[in-house]
């Protein structure tokens, strides 16, 4: 087992994580191997009284980490056990690797928008997946999780008893989606987000979506037509066939988008549908659940976190219901129809940041049910 203490090579980089904007001294990083070696960090944090963080990929990150950091980065084993269309991934898996590995058996996992985000951090979260909406969210799929207790000994689950070392998880029989994304200039964005709103309203629970409003930088990273340009990204995820899709899509694209990257994709292909930016930088995010979208909180959405805006922010709205319908976490009620989030580099500081989404979300608040802790980046929980 390898460890780092501060000042010592290496240790910095191991600490690193997708989130840039939250930096952690820890006073041992165990960079864990196996869960034998998380059972050897475990044990030194109790011997010597410290407290027990975890990372793996470090997309979830919100505070720094204290005491022994057990580094789950190393511990990237997936296996499938295509008999029982279940899979075994490790506690610092991505899904982009489970989604390969499980492609080869003509079955899918009940993944998110970027392959990069790991396995196990997704879950504990409760997992809001592409194909969320017609199966449930990833946790409510988990078959067993193996789990190191705080005095260091192994268990079998449940999923917060300790550090996850490996969970098992179903796969289901998708190999394809008719999925992509419906892009459309500024001038459309109002206009977009309410013809969104309303086409939610009796979509059948095999689709997928979601409609984001994007800033993108004047860069020439950035393809035309979107560069410089404050974009309404209409993402969509359908089982089913092409043609049903076509139907599905057609008052959307009515609308007249600037790009139109909808088809039959492979459903390896599906971390495209979102095309998050796949680089590690520092960012903020919260949330908030709604039951409907009245015109007036689009408005007020569009007045904060659309273009003009005095923080550039990514703002996206998830469809719920379907499958969430039934589920039992507790950010739910069965009237959760929306997810609105806000993401932002931290730019010019946090507090500006802060302040900026305190006003989109303070109108939304009376009419909320909720705050999903998944989507919340790079900030304490309580203090969010
Ligand atoms: C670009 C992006 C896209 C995303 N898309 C989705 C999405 O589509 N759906 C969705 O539901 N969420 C999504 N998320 C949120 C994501 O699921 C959470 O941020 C999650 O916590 C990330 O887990 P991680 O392991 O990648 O990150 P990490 O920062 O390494 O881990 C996050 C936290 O999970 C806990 N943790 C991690 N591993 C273990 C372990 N082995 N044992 C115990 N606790 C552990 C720790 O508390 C840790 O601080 C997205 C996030 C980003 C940044």
């Amino acid at each position: 087992m390898q460890t780092f203490a501060p000042g010592q090579d290496g240790y910095r980089e191991e600490i690193a994580g997708f989130q840039t904007g939250v930096q952690s001294t820890p006073q041992l990083v165990v960079a864990a191997a196996d869960a034998d070696d998380v059972a050897a960090g475990v044990r030194y944090a109790a011997a010597h009284d410290l407290p027990v963080s975890v990372q793996a990929t470090g997309h979830g990150l919100r505070t720094p980490a204290e005491g022994v950091l057990i580094s789950t980065r190393r511990m990237t084993g997936v296996s499938i056990d295509p008999e029982r269309a279940v899979a075994r991934a490790e506690a610092g898996a991505t899904w982009g690797t489970v989604v390969e590995a499980a492609a080869e058996h003509g079955l899918a996992p009940l993944s998110g928008s970027a392959p990069g985000v790991g396995v196990v951090g997704y879950t504990l979260g409760g997992g809001f997946g592409l194909l969320g909406r017609h199966f449930g969210q990833a946790s409510e799929h988990v078959r067993s999780a193996e789990v190191v207790l705080p005095d260091g000994t192994a268990a079998g689950g449940p999923l917060d008893a300790g550090v996850v070392t490996a969970l098992e998880f179903s796969l289901f029989p998708v190999t394809t989606l008719y999925g992509g994304g419906l892009y459309f200039d500024t001038a459309k964005i109002a206009d977009v987000l309410c013809t969104w709103r309303d086409w939610t309203a009796d979509l059948p629970d095999t689709v997928g979506t979601s409609v984001a409003l994007v800033p993108y930088p004047n860069l020439p990273v950035v393809p035309e037509p979107l560069r410089g340009k404050h974009i309404a990204h209409v993402r969509v995820a359908s089982l089913g066939s092409a043609a049903q899709g076509e139907r599905l899509v057609a008052p959307l694209r009515a609308l007249g988008p600037l790009q139109d990257t909808l088809s039959t994709m492979p459903f390896t292909d599906s971390g495209k549908i979102a095309a998050e930016p796949p680089h590690p930088h520092a960012y903020l995010g919260d949330n908030r659940v709604l039951p409907a979208l009245p015109d007036e909180l689009l408005t007020t959405v569009l007045d904060h976190a659309g273009p003009g805006a005095p923080v550039p922010t990514v703002l996206i709205i998830d469809l719920l219901g379907g499958a969430y319908r039934h589920t039992t976490a507790a950010d739910f009620t069965p009237d959760s129809r929306y997810t609105v989030r806000a993401l932002s580099v931290v730019e010019p500081d946090p507090a500006t940041v802060q302040a900026a989404h305190a006003k989109l979300f303070a109108p939304l608040e009376p009419s909320s049910t909720g705050r999903l802790r998944s989507f919340v980046y790079g900030r304490p929980l309580a203090r969010a």
